[in-house]
């Protein structure tokens, strides 16, 4: 155990404010004495630290004779508890007052303040997971919707690390061969068989690729997918982000160009987010302000995964119409990378139904105005995460992983590069190393103090 662990540390983890209640934490080797200092159990006898690890007690705070509050303490034993340390939950009541004073209390007492994450570090130095864990723990916390809550639980439950520690183990042994290679390279003897070790290589490379290829879709699930409402000026753009919204955020108006920002705003469709992206509108423009909302409305075109092209009926409207003002928007119809929704608005002025061609082009007639045609459109955007199967595939969303993933592979074809020229093994020894290094930093099995301090950092005080 490292020194800052002697420390008994505290925190208020629920919500800063007030509420019906609060819960302040506390975690080391103190944290029983500490509390018997200033709780009072309505049980006289009853002694915190002889007390059963995982009982709840009730009973005062109080400061020397002033009781400051009722409180329900709650107590856990190393090593099981969050941390793996003595651990204590003082609920109290949600005021404001009452939370700061107890922590004033306890830092008194001889705790001190933790720092934003310390709990989450002093679980993962004692043992209670790995660092992927610690990491869904934040994403847990951070999940908006019920796709980010799912991705963020596999990863808890460590889906892909412990297949990573197995492969990476795999990959151990083999490596200590190697080492004895090496100790014996005056004898020219082979402990590695070749081909296997080759075998095992290209087996780790595919699994990890199928995880980085995972990274551009879980984020996508994770952040909200990005969808663009893409025509005209006036074509009903706002209108429809406003109907889809089912709130006014953008200014509708009559004028064309009048929505010069990008707004941004998301809905949550069984459990899944999407951020809608709506756009100055492509036209060429000779208004400086309204050509930066243009340059704009392309940078955004690209980042989107569905694009929602809208288009105002009229008597004229036909496929290759439809086609010429795609192209004009320099949008690739049969692109892989997005899904292209054409939608036709104001179908309430033209009879949309004559339109007979539409079958073919997977087109939607709506109006925007009258809410019509909205269930359709939802349709279609749910239709695009189902082909993502988030239930039963593992799938990377941060960005640690990915850079580690990637730091891996590029080991990894440098050994299969240093097998296939014959290079000397004691180099080839180093790419090893190196992509033992990477695989292990992934889960924690390979730490320093500022990888800990990056990841450990971001999190809250309290967690
Ligand atoms: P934007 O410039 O593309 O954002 O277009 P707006 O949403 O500001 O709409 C331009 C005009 O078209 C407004 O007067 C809207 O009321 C009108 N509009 C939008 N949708 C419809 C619709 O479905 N039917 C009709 N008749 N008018 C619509």
């Amino acid at each position: 155990m490292n020194k800052a662990n002697q420390d008994t540390i505290c925190a208020l983890a629920t919500a800063a404010g007030s509420g019906a209640i609060a819960v302040i934490r506390l975690s080391g080797p103190e944290a029983f004495a500490i509390t018997e200092t200033i709780f009072h159990p309505a049980s006289k006898e009853l002694i915190i630290s002889n007390a059963e690890s995982h009982t709840a007690h009730f009973g005062l705070i109080k400061q020397g004779e002033e009781i400051i509050d009722e409180v329900l303490v709650t107590i856990f034993k190393n090593p099981k508890s969050y941390t793996g340390e003595d651990s204590v939950e003082i609920s109290c009541h949600g005021s404001i007052y009452i939370q700061q004073k107890i922590i004033e209390l306890l830092l008194e007492k001889g705790a001190r303040m933790a720092e934003p994450g310390e709990f989450s570090q002093r679980a993962f130095l004692n043992g209670k997971f790995d660092l992927t864990q610690a990491e869904a723990v934040a994403d847990l916390i951070a999940s908006e919707s019920k796709t980010a809550h799912q991705i963020a639980m596999r990863q808890l439950r460590g889906t892909y690390s412990n297949r990573i520690k197995d492969l990476r183990t795999e990959l151990l042994n083999f490596a200590s061969l190697i080492e004895l290679e090496l100790d014996f390279a005056e004898e020219d003897v082979e402990f590695v068989d070749r081909t296997e070790f080759v075998k095992l290589v290209n087996k780790i490379s595919s699994e990890i690729k199928k995880l980085v290829h995972s990274f551009k879709v879980g984020n996508v699930l994770k952040d909200g997918i990005p969808v663009a409402i893409v025509g005209k000026p006036n074509v009903g753009k706002s209108t429809l982000l406003n109907a889809l919204l089912n709130e006014e955020k953008a200014i509708v108006s009559d004028i064309p160009g009048t929505t010069r920002d990008v707004i941004e705003d998301r809905i949550n469709l069984q459990g899944t987010l999407f951020r809608f992206i709506d756009t100055a509108g492509i036209r060429d423009s000779k208004d400086t302000i309204e050509k930066i909302g243009i340059e704009r409305t392309y940078s955004q075109l690209e980042q989107a995964s569905i694009v929602l092209f809208l288009i105002e009926s009229d008597a004229s409207l036909s496929i290759d119409s439809i086609k010429n003002q795609l192209s004009e928007a320099k949008i690739n119809f049969e692109s892989d990378e997005q899904i292209i929704i054409v939608l036709i608005n104001k179908t309430d002025k033209i009879d949309f139904s004559n339109f007979q061609e539409a079958k073919q082009l997977k087109i939607i007639g709506i109006s925007a105005k009258n809410k019509i045609g909205l269930q359709e459109i939802e349709d279609s955007l749910l239709a695009y995460v189902q082909q993502f199967n988030i239930q039963s595939s593992s799938i990377v969303t941060n960005s640690r992983h990915i850079e580690a993933f990637n730091n891996s592979l590029a080991a990894l074809q440098q050994i299969l590069f240093g097998f296939e020229n014959d290079i000397p093994t004691d180099l080839i020894s180093i790419d090893v190393r190196d992509a033992l290094y990477h695989l292990g930093s992934i889960t924690g099995e390979i730490t320093n103090d500022e990888l800990l301090g990056n990841i450990f950092g971001k999190f809250c005080i309290g967690k």
